[in-house]
Parts: structure tokens; C-alpha cells; sequence
């Protein structure tokens, strides 16, 4: 049995410049770190994250409160667990948190330490983290949603959807995967240049150019793909987050533009969308509650398409589940953070993968350099990972650890199905 034997936390800073916490975990002199990232368009079912709300200096964001919890509270009830036994650990931190949304301890202070547990028990058993979630061997990889050009809260350039995306369908590897990506993006900047179009890029890494129609947005990665010498919807697909929680208001859509329109119009301009430019996934196309309009739009699509629930299911089995009976969706967007814990984000992987889903590992908006959900995506046997563009660190940070994980399993390394 290997002991905790010291817990601490502190307050460090998230790829937004906002506070965040790491906590970092001792078995006697052998130590790992993990740093909780933070959501820009959160889903209002999400696990709470815990903000010095009133105190100035950070103009309310931040997190020593949470830092305090870990110090004073939850470090006195894991001393002496066993470190590898991390289902334990995560029930202490729930039944100390006690509520629904671990308002009480924070999903923050509680994430960080529960990841900092995992790092430290594979650490201590010398295995590489992503052997050590559900697959033990037989490893596939995931393949990469890059997020190309960034609309809506991620950006300020007036785009309704928030995230426009492409996945390397074509790639054979790992590094092919990535080395795709590149030449596509490097394409869309010649082109954004041409177009003296901006080439700043949002909080993913994404362009964020200032256009303001999502058929001019496609059309300019239409061309990209086409520039890179391959076809879309074969080699490359395109993959929308639509975010639509931020656009919805009294039963009507704001997606295709500015203008709000009825949800069976929006479906009609999805389909066309779809058609014309070969999308192969729509990530949250409605808003939370509208249960009625994803099971509409899976209806529609019939299956043809990727549709991925994250604001719907903010990773927790209860909502999960509902999804499931209403046929809202075929995939769902894992983050760790919307939940709180390692243990509850594994058991929604699982059924997830049960009832036929596609798991997609996902960062947040506000990062970190910490690589955690790479060793995730492998470890669960994920089919894909989405992590930004090819582009700031803290998101290439995660494509690169996967590139070292392919190294690591060498000629056994092989991708995913889509
Ligand atoms: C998302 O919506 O999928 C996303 C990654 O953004 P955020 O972290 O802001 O929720
Ligand atoms: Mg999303």
C-alpha cells in the first residue's frame, strides 16, 4: 500500500491569464501535479467551480477558497489512503462535498486533486498514465478534432457558430493525423493573409478572422483542404461546435444568422449545411433543455452524421441517460471538469461506450499545460480527441503527448475507428 502522506494546493493561472488551481499530492517523497482547466460556454448543469466571487484583487476569479478546501479540509481526510485506490479517494471527496453540484467544495479544488491522485499512483507503479484508466492493452488512438477557425464566446469577430473544426479521417497514425492538420491550417493562413484577413487566432488557437457568415467561414477551410491536395469528407472532414445554448431565446435559433428563426427552420439550414459542405459532426446543435429539438435533428440527420452532446450532458450519467431514451444524440464530449471527479467521468465513459456512443476527450476554453486527457483519450480507448488547433501551447501540449504516446507503444500503436 502506498500512503498519502502530504496534500497541497495553490493558486496558478489558466491559458485566459485566470486563476486556477493545482494541487499537488505526496506518497513520502514522490509527488505528482494536476491543474483543473476552466470553461468560457459552460453548460448550467455543470459541477460548480469555486470563485473568490467577492474579493477584488482578481476581479472576483480567484480561487483561493478552493486552494483553502484542499489545504485545511481535504488533505486532512486523505492522509493515509491508499493512493491507488482511486474510487476510495473519490467517494471521500463526494461524500465531504454532500451536494448536488459540489457547490460545497468546488469541482475545481475536488478535479485537481483527483487527477493529481491517478498521476501519482501510476508514477508510484512506473507505468505511463494512459495504461493505467480502462484499456490495459490493445491501445488505439484517438483522432483529432482540430478547432480551425473560432467563433462565438471564443472569439469576438461576430461568427454564431464557436468552433469550426476539421478531423483527419484519412490519417493512418498518429503523426500522419497531426501532419495533415498542419498543412491544412498552414493553408488557411496563405489564404486569410491573402484575403487580408486576420490570422490573430482565438482562445482554442483557432483563426478568429473578422467574417461574420458561417458559409463564408466554410468556404474558406473548403478551400484550405482543397489547397492541401485533399477531398473533403474522405481525407478531411469538417466538425462544427455549434455552442447553441449561447444562441437560443424564446424557442428560436440564432445559428445560421444573426436573425432568430424557428427550430424547424434551423433544422432545414443544418441539413443544408450538411449536404453542401459535407460536415461529418455537430457538436450541441440545440440548447440544453430543448430535448425535443435534438431528437428532431438526430431524426433528420438519420444517423448520418456525428451528433455529439456537451452543454446537453456536461459528462454526467443522469443526463447521459435521459439523452439515451430521447435519442439526442451518438456521441458525447467528456470533460473532466463538468463533472468533478476521475472516477464519475470513467463510469459516463463506460456506459457511454455501453450504449454505443463515441467518447471525445475534450480541454476547455481556459487551459493549462497539463496533458491529463491525452493519457484519457488513450487509456479509454476514445475515438477522438479535441483539443484546439495546432496552434498555443497549452493545446498542442496534449497533441504532442499522444505523439509521444505513439512512440511509446511503437509498432503496437494503431488508430481508432471512426
Ligand atoms: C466547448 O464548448 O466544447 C469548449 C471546449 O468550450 P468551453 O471550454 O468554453 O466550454
Ligand atoms: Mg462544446
Amino acid at each position: 500500500m502506498n500512503k498519502i502522506t502530504k496534500l497541497v494546493a495553490r493558486q496558478v493561472f489558466d491559458s485566459r491569464g485566470n486563476p486556477t488551481v493545482e494541487a499537488e499530492i505526496f506518497s513520502n517523497n514522490i509527488s505528482s501535479k494536476a491543474i483543473c482547466p476552466s470553461g468560457a460556454s459552460t453548460g448550467s448543469f455543470e459541477a460548480y467551480e469555486k470563485r473568490d466571487k467577492y474579493k477584488k484583487d482578481y476581479n472576483g476569479k480567484s480561487v483561493f477558497n478552493a486552494v483553502k478546501i484542499i489545504n485545511k479540509i481535504i488533505s486532512k481526510k486523505l492522509k493515509n489512503q491508499n493512493v491507488h485506490n482511486q474510487e476510495k479517494i473519490d467517494h471521500i471527496l463526494l461524500k465531504l462535498d454532500g451536494t448536488k453540484q459540489k457547490t460545497k467544495l468546488g469541482a475545481n479544488s475536488m478535479l485537481a486533486v483527483s487527477m493529481a491522485v491517478k498521476k501519482l499512483s501510476s508514477k508510484i507503479k512506473k507505468i505511463p498514465l494512459y495504461k493505467n484508466f480502462l484499456i490495459k492493452n490493445n491501445f488505439s488512438l484517438p483522432y483529432p478534432l482540430m478547432n480551425i477557425i473560432n467563433g462565438g464566446v471564443h472569439a469576438n469577430n461576430g461568427l454564431q457558430i464557436q468552433e469550426f473544426m476539421i478531423r483527419p479521417d484519412g490519417a493512418k497514425s498518429f503523426t500522419k493525423a497531426v501532419n495533415m492538420c498542419f498543412i491544412v491550417i498552414n493553408n488557411l493562413k496563405k489564404i486569410l493573409k491573402k484575403k487580408k484577413l486576420s490570422t490573430s487566432v482565438g482562445d482554442e488557437g483557432g483563426f478568429a478572422p473578422m467574417i461574420s457568415s458561417n458559409s463564408q467561414a466554410l468556404s474558406l477551410i473548403i478551400k484550405a483542404i482543397k489547397m492541401s491536395g485533399y477531398v473533403n469528407g474522405k481525407d478531411i472532414s469538417i466538425c462544427l461546435d455549434v455552442a447553441a445554448n449561447e444562441l437560443f431565446k424564446k424557442n428560436k435559433y440564432s445559428i445560421h444568422s444573426k436573425k432568430f428563426i424557428s427550430i424547424q427552420k434551423s433544422i432545414t439550414e443544418y441539413l443544408k449545411l450538411i449536404k453542401k459542405y459535407k460536415i461529418k459532426s455537430i457538436e450541441d446543435p440545440f440548447a440544453e433543455n430543448d430535448w425535443l429539438s435534438w431528437n428532431k435533428f438526430m431524426s433528420a440527420t438519420n444517423k448520418k452524421i456525428q451528433v455529439v452532446g456537451d452543454d446537453l450532458y456536461v459528462t454526467n450519467l443522469e443526463r447521459l441517460k435521459v439523452g439515451f431514451l430521447n435519442q439526442s444524440s451518438n456521441a458525447i464530449l467528456i470533460k473532466l471538469n463538468q463533472i468533478g471527479t476521475v472516477t464519475e467521468t470513467i463510469e459516463v465513459i463506460k456506459f457511454a461506450q455501453n450504449i454505443g456512443f463515441n467518447t471525445i476527450i475534450s480541454h476547455r476554453s481556459g487551459e493549462s499545460e497539463d496533458t491529463f486527457i491525452a493519457d484519457l483519450s488513450v487509456g479509454t480507448n476514445s475515438n477522438q480527441i479535441k483539443s484546439g488547433s495546432l496552434c498555443r501551447s497549452e493545446r498542442v501540449a496534449k497533441y504532442n503527448q499522444i505523439l509521444r504516446i505513439e512512440e511509446n507503444l511503437g509498432k503496437k500503436a494503431k488508430m481508432n475507428k471512426l
